[in-house]
């Protein structure tokens, strides 16, 4: 995923970076009229069903793909909905990826990058990252959902920065648009995959 540069609002045009479940990843100039069907179709099309699309980059928002799919990619648009052209990322997630899995690998690299000066970064973003983590694993301590939620609620607006508040808007879009595949997480399963980590296919071997 990378940047894009809007040129402005004369010229409707500007550089969005496509890449995910695409035929052709990379740098498009596209009129900003154009919806996100028409920016796959510059891209050559899918290569394979999507479920969901990340706008705006890491302190942007995964929307469901069919939701979004008829909606022009410009700002505005973006903004009504609730979504943001941010650095224009266009991120299409595949049918059979994790979004739970995808977010945790963005959530985790977003806590790595602080400065670590203020308890947000230190404390928050870091436990937020772990949780996260240990859920994509398979691995999820009781409660993590639970702890997810509330910790993503109470991280906006603490910090010195805005750093902590991006991701907080990334998680919240998350938990929204992939909330199926984190109850199966909490459950240590994965329903993308179809696999359960091996401690969980333990508990249940003990149950039965
Ligand atoms: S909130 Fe901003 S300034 Fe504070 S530690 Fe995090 S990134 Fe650094």
């Amino acid at each position: 995923m990378a940047a894009l540069i809007a040129r402005g609002v004369e010229t409707r045009t500007g550089l969005v970076t496509v890449s995910g479940a695409i035929r052709k990843s990379g740098v498009q100039e596209i009129d900003l009229g154009w919806t996100l069907g028409d920016v796959a179709a510059r891209a050559g099309g899918l290569s394979r069903p999507a479920q969901a699309v990340l706008l705006g980059g890491y302190f942007g928002a995964w929307a469901p793909i069919d939701e979004v799919w008829a909606l022009p990619v410009e700002p505005q648009s973006l903004r009504a909905r609730g979504l943001t052209f941010g650095c224009g990322v266009v991120h299409l997630l595949a049918e059979d990826a994790c979004g739970v899995d995808a977010t945790a690998r963005i959530v985790r690299y977003l806590a790595s990058q602080s400065a670590r000066q203020c308890g947000p970064c230190v404390f928050g973003l870091h436990a937020i990252g772990e949780c996260i983590g240990r859920l994509a694993a398979r691995c999820a301590h009781a409660s993590d959902l639970d702890r997810l939620k509330r910790w993503t609620g109470q991280l906006a607006g603490r910090g010195g920065c805005k750093h902590p508040d991006g991701a907080a808007g990334l998680l919240h879009s998350a938990l929204t648009v992939f909330a199926d595949d984190f109850v199966a997480h909490q459950g240590r399963r994965c329903v993308r995959r179809s696999t359960a980590h091996p401690a969980a296919v333990g508990q249940l071997a003990a149950v039965a």
